[in-house]
């Protein structure tokens, strides 16, 4: 008799409310263009291939022992890197670190939400929002974007006080629409928090700007909102313009007893020492990389300009949403997923996501542009 045989049937007390649910991600196919989860397109040079490498090999060495479970010296690295990008002091702030900014707001939900509290976001948005709250049994609560995928301020204060949450959830350039929030809507948001009560204490505003080194000039960051808002905190990633999705290092610049309150939820030692060493050799080739950034920003402005001239078989110009990330959110076309498909068809992976009629697609080397605008050339030729 073979194992499976003898073993008794049994079924796993799995929580009924995931009972359902899905592995979260977008397709992982093996297609000659990817465009589709907002990746940066340039691997990171030689020159920084070779620091990340001695850095690791440095930290192997040592690797009989836990890391610094503070990881104070990539920290240090990482507030020095935000406020030369942001050029506003943290010096009365702190930074908190984790592996990816996923994990960052993880820890956010884990510290701020729980069980008979909310968390509250604007759709369309990120959509791992609300599994944070469901894995940390909050509730979840979505108010809308008007049209043009903006918030309306007066709206989005009145919603924070009716549902009252304790943790607010804004991304901004928000995924997948690419809208960034003026500094006048952050402001709104923080006010209308400070006016709501839970438990005796005010919610935090969490500004997911894992995209913000894309914003194009004169797009504010929520870093400079910090030193009067303690109950603000703004996340941001290595995944999209340091080049290093693959190395999982996001992080949250708020107040100390902002990021103490999440240094009570993290695992141990939650920060391997190899992914130390390389975020810390990643973020001293930072000239290079926001080199390349400047370089994705033109792709991303010269794709959004040939969208617009585009027309869909229809004979309409398509919608093109303003973006200040590294993608593009297209439509409205009356079958989106055929011409997902015909994309792939032609070896072109993009995003279907969004609003009904959308696609999104992820900025990538001019090769990789010139393929994508060929493809959908192709696909709406076929169409019409
Ligand atoms: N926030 C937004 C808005 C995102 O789009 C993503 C990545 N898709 C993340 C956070 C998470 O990125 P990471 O965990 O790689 O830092």
């Amino acid at each position: 008799h073979s194992a499976e045989d003898s073993a008794p049937s049994v079924r796993l007390p799995l929580r009924p409310e995931l009972a359902d649910e899905k592995p979260y991600g977008a397709p992982q196919l093996d297609v000659p263009v990817l465009l589709n989860v907002n990746e940066n397109p340039y691997p990171p040079g030689e020159e920084v291939v070779a620091t990340i490498a001695e850095e690791v090999a440095r930290a192997a060495r040592g690797m009989n022992r836990y890391p610094d479970r503070d990881a104070t010296g990539l920290r240090r690295d990482l507030a020095d890197y935000l406020e030369v990008e942001t050029g506003v002091s943290l010096e009365h702030l702190d930074v908190w670190a984790a592996n990816g900014s996923n994990e960052v707001m993880l820890h956010v939900l884990q510290a701020f939400g729980g069980p008979g509290r909310t968390a509250l976001s604007f759709a369309p948005t990120y959509s791992m929002y609300p599994e944070y709250a469901r894995d940390t049994h909050t509730a979840w609560s979505v108010g809308r974007r008007e049209s043009d995928f903006t918030l309306d301020p007066a709206y989005a204060a009145e919603t924070i006080r009716e549902v009252a949450p304790s943790v607010i959830l804004l991304a901004s350039p928000n995924n997948p629409t690419g809208t960034a929030l003026p500094t006048a809507t952050v402001e709104a948001v923080c006010d209308a928090a400070l006016t709501v009560d839970v438990d005796g204490a005010h919610p935090v505003v969490v500004v997911d700007e894992a995209y913000a080194e894309f914003r194009r000039p004169g797009t504010p960051s929520a870093v400079a909102l910090l030193e009067r808002y303690p109950n603000l905190a703004v996340t941001r990633t290595m995944s999209k313009a340091f080049a290093a999705a693959g190395a999982r290092l996001g992080y949250l610049v708020a107040s100390g007893d902002f990021v103490d309150a999440l240094r009570i939820v993290r695992l141990p030692y939650h920060l391997s020492a190899i992914t130390q060493a390389a975020a810390g050799a990643a973020l001293r080739h930072r000239e290079s990389l926001m080199a390349q950034v400047a370089t994705l920003r033109a792709e991303r402005d010269d794709c959004v300009a040939w969208l617009r001239a585009q027309r869909l078989p229809s004979g309409l110009p398509f919608e093109v949403a303003e973006t200040d990330a590294n993608f593009v959110l297209f439509g409205t076309f009356s079958d989106r997923h055929a011409v997902w498909q015909g994309l792939l068809d032609r070896g072109v992976l993009i995003r279907e996501t969004g609003p009904d009629g959308w696609l999104r697609v992820s900025i990538g080397t001019p090769a990789e542009m010139a393929a994508f605008r060929a493809a959908l050339t192709e696909v709406l030729g076929q169409q019409g």
